[in-house]
């Protein structure tokens, strides 16, 4: 097996089918839609043939998270929750305006930086301490057989 493996992104994909045709193990070809990453060898053929730019090459063991001091991570957090207020304001917003293009824009917005603050924070990264440490706190729930899959899969990837 090479370095990374191919990831189709089902929603690009046009089902032109010529990643089928240039794979050298069939990896393409899985009932999932997905590509079977036990078979992929890392080739790049797939991605190299995909008219519709579906197919992106992804490393098997994901990189190391860039360090971040603590003030940083307490700033990302800071700013995280004021935009997590100022959604639920624009909810509230919403429901009294449901049609209201520009709060729903707002909305959207505020989801996306939300996600990248806590992204940066190092949480939402899958191999990163603090995801691993959310995930171990969620093993006796009832979701524990998905965290202990999550856990086996996703080796934690920072000193
Ligand atoms: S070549 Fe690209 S568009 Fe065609 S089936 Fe494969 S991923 Fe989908
Ligand atoms: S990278 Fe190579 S082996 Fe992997 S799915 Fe694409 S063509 Fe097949």
């Amino acid at each position: 097996m090479g370095k990374s493996h191919a990831y189709r992104d089902l929603k690009l994909c046009t089902k032109d089918c010529l990643c089928l045709f240039v794979c050298p193990t069939g990896a393409t070809n899985n009932e999932t839609g997905q590509i079977d990453f036990s078979k992929c060898i890392g080739c790049g053929a797939c991605m190299a043939a995909c008219p519709s730019k579906a197919i992106s090459m992804i490393p098997n063991i994901l990189p190391k998270q860039q360090e971040k001091d603590d003030h940083v991570i307490s700033i990302l957090f800071k700013i995280a929750n004021n935009k997590i207020k100022e959604n639920s304001i624009l909810q509230k917003m919403l429901e009294n305006d449901n049609n209201n293009k520009l709060i729903k824009a707002l909305i959207y917005s505020n989801q996306v930086i939300i996600e990248d603050l806590f992204r940066e924070a190092g949480y939402m990264i899958p191999q990163s301490k603090k995801s691993h440490e959310l995930l171990e706190s969620l093993k006796d729930s009832e979701v524990k057989n998905i965290v202990d899959k999550l856990l086996e899969k996703i080796p934690l990837n920072e000193n």
